[in-house]
């Protein structure tokens, strides 16, 4: 059983990237390193740490900036370019996986196109994807309109080509469809790691399981299915849940 931590959990904190990974050491063999803040690991000065630490990682984005699915051509490949960038610093940190959002569309209006640029990011990320030898995933995303990729659309899944999904079920909790995810086996083979949090239903509150109304128990034999790390990604008010989380985290995979 592959259990981890994101170092998310110390993002906007008082700590620098060197406390939360010997605090993350103490715990667990896998750490999702981020890219903003206190503990961006894209900054020179935090690159070369997590090297000297026995944890194995995975990368995530930034959290702002990136659009794969603006349909305005320049910004849209700007974005891959970063995307570049973010896989070196997985490389250099030995990352295997990285996880990208997959961007977002304000006005309705503009939802097709946005549509169409994802679906030509996602073709280029393949291309990227091979380059690179580092999985790349895409994560569904929380209940706000703007974002893109809140339901397993066939659009997208279907112009997945080798990238995998990063399912984040408290974010699927959000869109009500953890079922249209979990009860299929097509998909789940597609799923290459998961994010887990629980939340109330209303907003995405990265709390630990049990904290919320996620009914874990019923999809444990699906989450069982998926075969990538099982990432715990909460924040830093949460930091006194963390143990609870991961004790049942363990009790639920046994
Ligand atoms: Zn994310």
């Amino acid at each position: 059983m592959r259990i981890g931590i994101s170092s998310s959990i110390f993002l906007d904190s008082d700590k620098d990237l060197k406390y939360a990974l010997e605090y993350l050491e103490k715990k667990v063999r896998y750490v999702e390193l981020n890219c903003d803040g206190n503990i961006n690991v894209m900054e020179k000065e935090n690159m070369d740490i997590p090297n000297s630490y026995d944890l194995n990682y995975t990368l995530h984005c930034p959290l702002t900036d990136l659009n794969l699915s603006s349909f305005r051509d320049k910004i849209r490949k700007v974005s891959l370019d970063f995307v570049e960038d973010i896989l070196k610093t997985a490389d250099k940190v030995n990352a295997n996986l990285v996880v990208l959002h997959p961007g977002y569309c304000v006005f309705k209006y503009d939802y097709k196109k946005s549509l169409n640029a994802l679906i030509q990011s996602l073709k280029d990320l393949n291309n990227i994807q091979k380059e690179y030898s580092i999985k790349i995933t895409i994560e569904n995303m929380p209940s706000y309109s703007m974002f893109m990729f809140r339901e397993p659309t066939d659009e997208i899944i279907n112009n997945l080509g080798d990238l995998g999904i990063t399912f984040d079920i408290g974010h699927s909790f959000l869109n009500k469809n953890m079922g249209k995810f979990l009860d299929n086996d097509e998909l789940i083979k597609k799923i290459s790691h998961i994010h887990i949090h629980d939340n109330n239903g209303e907003f995405d509150e990265h709390l630990a399981i049990g904290k919320g109304r996620i009914d874990f128990e019923k999809y444990k034999g699906n989450i069982k299915k998926i075969k990538g790390i099982k990432l715990v990604e909460m924040q830093n008010k949460s930091i006194n849940d963390l143990d609870l989380c991961i004790t049942r985290l363990k009790n639920l995979l046994v």
